[in-house]
């Protein structure tokens, strides 16, 4: 019998329930067991969250860069001090390796050492006269109280994504985590609760609908953060232009991996073993959507079928070193089985897996690679979110190219080949937001991560994210009297 959590949001400083006293269920997708309580936040506690985060601005917003980087790097240490706690509950609610949960803890901590560095060192115009007898300078000022919002794939990595950024620059945050995975924002904000005032972090817990389309209509809101899917990233920018809020969207994606005839096969293949397959497929920039120029094609589905054939799967909850865990849940598995199913219906070739394990009581799909899908069919088009990869034959560079950018997406990519000239031609003509070469998935706190077209817009890590969540303000002083 599982231990039954109950969590606390953390509003004004003070963990507290729901003002309507509900509560949600939190799963563990790997068994289906229900391993916590967590309050259903309400309009309610939406209105406390954001009425303590506007107060709090009122000072925070003040604070120097040395303050906002002490409590910062307090918050990495106290991150690290409490990775293996952290990482268990990260895995028991995402059904991941504990290997990999525990791994995300340290990304974290390093978004936010980063930011406690970063946010001390502000670029700018220079100050002088740029018209005779006025001295003019610009002032980069926090926006106000943002509302971030975070998906389920890494919960708390993805939160250190948008609070680092937002609290090193004076802002101040209501958290809302996905409700899907919120026990890791809910004890993280209970552990450095002594480490920023009152009020300037706020996390709630709750299904976005109604309490999220409020959360995000709120006037005293003045910047959303959402990472998610692009339905939900529309959606929330719809209900946002109703008071002209910033927005910082972080949506879907479907990473082309372009693969030339001089590529190396086994470098290739190893790659995407990795950057196909982690975190189950569950991440914005999988390398999920493979196209080969015709020299290397066969050599090319061969190599990969070995090494997804080689992956090692199954339930991670009693330690066990995989490569990957569970899905995230139930409606994931059924979604990814519906898209592969309808890859073969439309003519695709299952080359390995296609498979809902039998037997299994979890949210579990077997490693898949797909040849030969049609450019237009669905499974090349949307995101499928799971441990899936296609390979297509494209005639030569141009549609190479071509195929790549013909998505609705353009969050990430990559390019495999052993002439730099292609290379970086290639790389200029990719609409993406990052392009790898000869690499897939590297990713560091300095490297900005964010995406153009429907993938979204604005930049998570590096000095790009501390300008998203700040405002130019011009100040031009008369100097002439
Ligand atoms: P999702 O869109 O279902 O949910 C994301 C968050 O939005 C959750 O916290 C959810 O509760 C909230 N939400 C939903 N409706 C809302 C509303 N009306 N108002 C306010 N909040 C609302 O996405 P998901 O399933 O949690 O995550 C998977 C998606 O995230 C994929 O599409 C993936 O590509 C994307 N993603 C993108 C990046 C990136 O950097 N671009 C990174 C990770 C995940």
């Amino acid at each position: 019998m599982t231990d039954v959590k109950t969590y606390q949001q953390f509003i004004g400083g003070q963990l507290v329930g729901s003002v309507s006293g509900q509560t949600l269920a939190v799963e563990n997708p790997a068994n289906y067991q229900v391993i916590a309580n967590v309050p259903a936040s309400g309009l309610e506690d939406v209105n406390r969250a954001v009425e303590a985060a506007a107060t709090a601005f009122e000072t925070w917003s003040l604070t120097t860069p040395q303050t906002r980087s002490l409590a910062l790097l307090k918050i990495a240490d106290i991150l690290e001090a409490n990775t293996d706690e952290l990482g268990k509950i990260e895995q028991s609610h995402t059904g991941k390796p504990l290997s990999v949960a525990t791994g995300e803890i340290g990304v974290a901590a390093d978004l936010f050492r980063f930011f406690a560095g970063a946010c001390r060192v502000p670029e700018g115009l220079a100050v002088t006269e740029y018209l005779e007898g006025h001295t003019s300078m610009v002032r980069r000022d926090p926006v106000g109280v943002v509302a971030s919002i975070a998906p389920w794939n890494y919960p708390l990595y993805m939160a250190a994504w948008k609070l680092g950024p937002a609290l090193a620059t004076g802002n101040t945050v209501v958290l809302k985590p996905s409700a899907r995975t919120p026990l890791s924002a809910l004890r993280f904000a209970e552990l450095v609760a002594g480490e920023l005032p009152a009020g300037v972090l706020n996390v709630l817990a709750g299904a976005g609908g109604t309490m999220g389309d409020f959360l995000v209509g709120h006037p005293k809101v003045r910047m959303v953060s959402i990472t998610g899917d692009t339905v939900t990233g529309k959606h929330i920018a719809e209900i946002a232009a109703g008071t002209v809020k910033r927005l910082h969207l972080e949506l879907g994606g479907k990473a082309p991996v372009v693969v030339f005839d001089d590529a190396d096969v086994d470098l290739v293949a190893d790659t995407l073993k990795f950057a196909g397959f982690w975190n189950s497929g569950q991440d914005c920039t999988a390398a999920c959507r493979v196209i080969a120029a015709p020299g290397i094609y066969d050599k090319l589905v061969a190599a990969l079928a070995d090494r997804v054939k080689a992956i090692t799967w199954g339930d991670p909850t009693d330690g066990s070193e995989l490569d990957m865990g569970s899905l995230i849940a139930k409606a994931q598995a059924d979604k990814v089985e519906g898209m592969v199913s309808r890859a073969i219906a439309a003519n695709a070739e299952l080359v390995v897996g296609g498979e809902r394990p039998a037997g299994m009581h979890g949210a579990y799909y077997t490693p898949t690679l797909l040849a030969n899908p049609d450019q237009a069919s669905e499974i090349v088009q949307d995101e499928v979110f799971g441990p899936v990869v296609t390979v297509q034959r494209a005639a030569d560079e141009d549609q190479a190219v071509a195929w790549a950018n013909d998505v609705k997406f353009g969050l990430a990519s990559s390019v495999f080949t052993g002439s730099i000239s292609k290379a970086m031609r290639t790389a200029r003509r990719l609409q993406f937001g990052t392009v790898w070469i000869n690499e897939h998935f590297t990713l560091a706190s300095e490297t900005p991560h964010g995406g153009v077209k429907e993938s979204g817009y604005g930049k998570d890590g590096s000095k790009y994210a501390l300008e998203d969540y700040t405002f130019i303000k011009h100040v031009t002083i008369n100097t002439g009297i």
